[in-house]
C-alpha cells in the first residue's frame, strides 16, 4: 500500500528540486517561454539542435522546436529506433487568459483590453488578481517583439475588473459559470489622457506608450500572442513548507519533471528516450503544435532517418512504451463528497498512475492495459519511487482527459502519470514538494532502466 512519499525520499533533495522548479517556474509562464527555456537548459546539457546533427548514434543528445511552440528532446539509445523508444509526453499550457486580436478601447474616462479565456476556468476566480502581460507582437515586417509587463519588479500590472459587493445584486442572482462571463474578461491598462487630445484620449495615451516601450502600432495586436497571467511568484505553502503554490503547476509541473528527468539521464540508455512537450492541451489537443499533429510522426523519421534507419513509423510506436505525464485533482477534507476517498489520489503519497481518465462510463478515455500498470509498479517498487493509484473524482462526477489517448491510438503502450494538485486551473495551483520530486525521480528510471 502506498506511504507518505517523503519517508522513502532523501528530504535534501526534495528540498533542492523544489528550489530548481521554483526558479523555473518564475521565467516560464507562457508556452514560448518554457519552449526557451528548454532550449537553453537542453543546449547546456550538450544537446544539439536536431536539424544540424546529420548521423546519430547512441548517447547522441538531440531536440527539435515546432513552431517556436512545442519541442522534443531525445537521448539516443543502444538498441535501434525500430524497437521503439520511451516516451514522457507532458503539455506546456496553461489555462490563461489571451488578448484579443483587437483589444483596446476607452469608456468612461478608462482605457481597456478584451480579451478571451483559454481553457477550463472559473472565470470569476481571474478578477482582483495582479496580472501581467506576457507575449509576443510580430509587426507586419517580421520584427518580433517580445513583451513582459510584469517581469521587472518596477513594472506596473495590469488587473480584470469586479463590480462591488454593495451594487452585486444582479451578479448574486447569476449561476456560478456566469457570475463573470466571457466578455466581461476586461483588463484596465490606463486612466490618464493624452496631453491636447479630446476624443480617446486616455487609449491614445496608451498607445503612445506602448509605441514608445515596444514601437509596436495598434493593428499590430491583429499578429500578436498576448496573454495575461498571474502576477506572482512561486512561494513554499504550509507552515512547514511541505507545498508550493503556483501558477500553473498543470501541466509545467510534470513538463519540467519529463525535461529534467531526460536532461539528467545517466549512461546510456537501452532504448531512445524521448520527452515531447505539447501545446493545446487544455483546448483538446488541436491544432499545429497539440498532441494531435503530425509533428511526432515527423520527428521519429528524422530520428531513425539519421540513426541510419529506414522504418516503419506504425511498427516503431506499437514497440514503444509511454507516459503521458499530466497532473490530477487531490482530494481536500472539505470537498471529499466530490471523490471516492479510496480511489483518489492524495498530496503528499508520491506519483499518481491513473489508469483510467475519461468522464461517465469511461467514455472519451484511454485506459491503460493491466500489464503495463503492473509493469510500472514493479519499475518504481525496485527504485524506490513512492507512487500511489488515482482516479478523477466519484463516477459521473464529471471527468477529464489527457493527451494519452492520442498517443495510445498511435500504438503506443502508455498511461497517465502524474501529481495530485489542489486547486486545480485556479490561478494559484497547489502541489506537494516529495511528489514532484517522486514523479521526476519515476521519468528518469523509466528513461534508464525501462
Ligand atoms: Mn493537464
Ligand atoms: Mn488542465
Amino acid at each position: 500500500m502506498p506511504d507518505r512519499a517523503i519517508k522513502k525520499l532523501d528530504r535534501n533533495e526534495v528540498e533542492a528540486f523544489s528550489k530548481d522548479y521554483k526558479e523555473f517556474m518564475k521565467k516560464a509562464k507562457t508556452v514560448r517561454e518554457f519552449v526557451k527555456y528548454a532550449e537553453e537548459l537542453a543546449k547546456s546539457y550538450g544537446f544539439k539542435n536536431l536539424d544540424e546533427v546529420s548521423e546519430l548514434k547512441p548517447g547522441d543528445k538531440v531536440y527539435k522546436i515546432y513552431r517556436g511552440k512545442t519541442m522534443f528532446l531525445a537521448v539516443i539509445g543502444k538498441k535501434p529506433i525500430s524497437e521503439g523508444v520511451n516516451l514522457v509526453v507532458g503539455h506546456i499550457d496553461v489555462p490563461h487568459i489571451d488578448l484579443k486580436p483587437s483589444p483596446l478601447y476607452e469608456k468612461f474616462n478608462l482605457a481597456m483590453f478584451k480579451t478571451h479565456y483559454y481553457g477550463g476556468i472559473k472565470k470569476y476566480q481571474r478578477t482582483a488578481i495582479p496580472l501581467e502581460l506576457r507575449g509576443i507582437v510580430v509587426k507586419k515586417d517580421g520584427t518580433k517583439v517580445e513583451v513582459c509587463l510584469g517581469c521587472d519588479p518596477n513594472d506596473p500590472i495590469l488587473t480584470i475588473v469586479d463590480i462591488a459587493p454593495h451594487i452585486a445584486k444582479q451578479q448574486r442572482e447569476r449561476k456560478a459559470t456566469e457570475v463573470i462571463k466571457g466578455e466581461e474578461l476586461q483588463a484596465v491598462v490606463g486612466n490618464e489622457p493624452e496631453e491636447g487630445e479630446e476624443k480617446e484620449a486616455v487609449k491614445k495615451r496608451i498607445l503612445k506608450l506602448l509605441k514608445e516601450k515596444y514601437g509596436i502600432e495598434e493593428e499590430d495586436f491583429y499578429s500578436a500572442e498576448l496573454e495575461l497571467v498571474p502576477a506572482r511568484e512561486p512561494r513554499d505553502l504550509g507552515i512547514d513548507r511541505s507545498m508550493i503554490a503556483a501558477f500553473g503547476h498543470d501541466d509545467r509541473v510534470c513538463s519540467y519533471a519529463a525535461l529534467r528527468a531526460i536532461v539528467d539521464i545517466e549512461g546510456i540508455p537501452e532504448k531512445t528516450a524521448v520527452a515531447r512537450l505539447v501545446d493545446r492541451e487544455e483546448i483538446g489537443s488541436d491544432g499545429d503544435t497539440g498532441a494531435k499533429a503530425m509533428i511526432l510522426e515527423n520527428f521519429i523519421s528524422h530520428l531513425a532517418r539519421k540513426r541510419g534507419e529506414s522504418v516503419d513509423l506504425t511498427d516503431v510506436f506499437l514497440n514503444s512504451k509511454g507516459i503521458s505525464a499530466d497532473v490530477t485533482a487531490g482530494i481536500d477534507p472539505v470537498r471529499a463528497s466530490a471523490f471516492d476517498p479510496q480511489n483518489a489520489a492524495k498530496l503528499g503519497y508520491g506519483l499518481v498512475i491513473t489508469k483510467y481518465t475519461g468522464h461517465g462510463g469511461k467514455y472519451m478515455a484511454h485506459e491503460a492495459r493491466a500489464e503495463l500498470v503492473a509493469f510500472f509498479r514493479k519499475l518504481f517498487d525496485e527504485n524506490g519511487v513512492p507512487r500511489q493509484s488515482g482516479s478523477l473524482g466519484k463516477v459521473d462526477e464529471g471527468g477529464g482527459g489527457t493527451v494519452c489517448k492520442y498517443l495510445a491510438q498511435r500504438g503506443f503502450d502508455i498511461v497517465d502519470m502524474g501529481v495530485a494538485v489542489l486547486n486545480l486551473h485556479a490561478p494559484l495551483e497547489v502541489v506537494n514538494k516529495a511528489d514532484v520530486y517522486a514523479m521526476y525521480k519515476g521519468f528518469k528510471v523509466f528513461f534508464e532502466k525501462a
